[in-house]
């Protein structure tokens, strides 16, 4: 899963990764994405990982394409079609003339609503076709078309797309060749074979198995978002990674914090009953190239892999959080977002090492607390049906910044450094709410920012419009609302987040002057990448 980003859960969480978003105005609509390239220091890579790289990327192009086929259909005739440049932009941006930013609304005169089911089915099928004809239809590798009689048909991908496929397995070859780690060498073999065959499974086991590895790959088809039919077609895609293994220790001395932190939980001992859950590995690496459905539209900042159930019984998943994608986030939106709405005494305290540090803990904490309620009621996603996954979300938001709390107490964390992530913290909030509340992570940060604005977390400068955090009041607020999530989640009481949701989880009139400011100064909502050998210096 993409995101979106976390032990598993933001496996069931998609939200995590979704990063849909409100309207801005302006006059281009390429000017709600902003540029940023794509680097890594290289040299923590061995000679022969280096000339993986362009093998790599000229796979991730096939997939790129791949993808335009399973999202709209002949790219060329499209943007040939376009003669305004900020538009045929915009479609590249988007792989189509439809806008991801707004619900996949038009943007080209004379096309209409995007089918849900993408170009993977004919445009006519419905729902009831498809769910009533052959599995072979519904299966993760398949294009669906229609025969001579009408009939729908399967064709597996590995024929559908033969010769790109090929092409992309012959380069997958040749890169497993200069692959010194065994792991790896692994992978790409079995992944080049998976691309003839149209099997995948074995080539996601020996992706889970390689774990020494400074480059990665995640290449193929995947995702099942980008089928709004029945979510059941993979979408092809591929990131090129290079592993921080420096961040990657770190994560994972603190995820062995875990058991200690579930018990020191400000919550009554029932609801932290069961144990905390860290069964996945947990990296951060910097991407070299997006190409395919995670390039489309808003960037994806952390994916959990692989999603076949089977490889995740048998080796668990790997959540990997995607740090310069991060950084251009930071830069990009953050910053300039911060420097309208945080006080000036506390612009120092706006760093990327604490937002990074906060989404990071934010991945941990989702293993934090309980998956069932106490009470027989069943899971707490069964409990709290459409509202489960906005107070997961909460969750793991204001669990990270407990966790780090809490290090900082007992040493395991630089204290000093504690107040950047209290202002980064706060600052976030204004980015994620800027999503609307069609998205789980939306919503959760206007419940988030109610519950800190009614506790006096922070003070509103009438004068300059600007918020500061008063660390105190913040904690203590932290720790009140972890509590309140808690005790829902483990009562399964749907009445009462029902309600709470009505009531908070939405943007009051502070909040939305506050963003209407942010809308007015022209801040992108997302990103582009400037990427490849040239920017890589390859
Ligand atoms: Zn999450």
């Amino acid at each position: 899963m993409k995101y979106s980003t976390a032990l598993l859960f933001c496996l069931l969480f998609f939200a995590c990764k979704q990063e849909p978003s409100e309207s801005i105005s302006e006059a281009n609509l390429s000017d709600k994405y902003t540029s940023f390239q794509l680097t890594t220091d290289l040299s923590a890579l061995s000679a022969n990982e280096r000339k993986m790289i362009p093998l790599l990327i000229e796979a991730a192009e096939i997939m790129d394409g791949l993808f335009w086929q399973q999202a709209y259909g002949d790219k060329n005739a499209l943007l040939e079609s376009l003669s305004d440049a900020d538009i045929k932009n915009f479609a590249e941006i988007n792989y189509g003339p439809w806008d991801r930013l707004e619900g996949n609304a038009s943007f080209v005169e004379g096309v209409g609503d995007k089918p849900l089911g993408a170009n993977y089915y004919p445009a006519d099928v419905t729902k009831e076709e498809v769910e009533e004809a052959d599995a072979s239809i519904r299966s993760l590798y398949t294009m669906v078309r229609r025969d001579n009689a009408g009939k729908l048909t399967a064709i597996p991908y590995s024929e559908y797309f033969k010769e790109d496929l090929e092409k992309a397995s012959g380069l997958l070859t040749q890169a497993a060749e200069y692959a010194d780690d065994p792991g790896l060498k692994n992978y790409l073999t079995t992944r080049a074979a998976a691309f003839l065959s149209n099997e995948y499974f074995e080539s996601d086991m020996a992706w889970m198995d390689m774990t020494e590895n400074g480059l990665d790959v995640v290449i193929g088809p995947i995702e099942t978002y980008e089928d709004q039919l029945i979510g059941a077609k993979a979408a092809f895609e591929a990131y090129v990674l290079v592993k921080d293994k420096a961040w990657s220790a770190r994560l994972a001395k603190y995820a062995s914090l875990l058991p200690a932190l579930q018990k020191g939980l400000p919550v009554d001992e029932k609801y932290k009953a069961e144990e905390a859950g860290s069964n996945s590995q947990l990296n951060a690496y910097d991407v070299v190239y997006y190409a395919g459905d995670c390039n489309s539209g808003s960037k994806t900042i952390a994916i959990n892999l692989p999603n076949d159930e089977k490889v995740q019984l048998a080796k668990g998943s790997r959540r990997l959080q995607l740090k310069n994608a991060m950084q251009a986030k930071f830069d990009k939106i953050l910053v300039p977002i911060s420097k309208e709405l945080i006080a000036d005494d506390q612009q120092d305290n706006i760093t990327f090492d604490a937002f990074f540090g906060n989404t990071m803990f934010h991945e941990v904490a989702h293993g934090l607390g309980i998956k069932n309620t106490i009470n027989g009621k069943g899971t707490v996603r069964e409990a709290l049906k459409e509202h489960a996954s906005a107070l997961e979300e909460g969750k793991a938001d204001i669990l990270g910044l407990y966790m780090i709390t809490k290090m900082a107490e007992t040493g395991d964390f630089p204290e000093d450094q504690l107040m950047d992530n209290y202002v980064t913290f706060l600052a976030g909030i204004f980015r994620s709410t800027r999503f609307g509340a069609s998205s789980a992570h939306g919503k959760a940060n206007m419940l988030r920012f109610n519950y800190f604005q009614e506790n006096e977390a922070f003070n509103f400068d009438e004068e300059t419009g600007k918020y500061s955090v008063d660390f105190e009041k913040m904690k203590a607020a932290m720790n009140g609302l972890s509590e309140l999530i808690l005790t829902i989640q483990g009562d399964g009481d749907y009445a009462q987040i029902d309600a709470l949701m009505k009531e908070k989880g939405k943007v009051s009139q502070d909040l939305q002057n506050a963003l209407d400011r942010v809308n007015e100064k022209g801040i992108p909502v997302d990103i582009v990448f400037e990427q490849g050998t040239d920017v890589l210096g390859l």
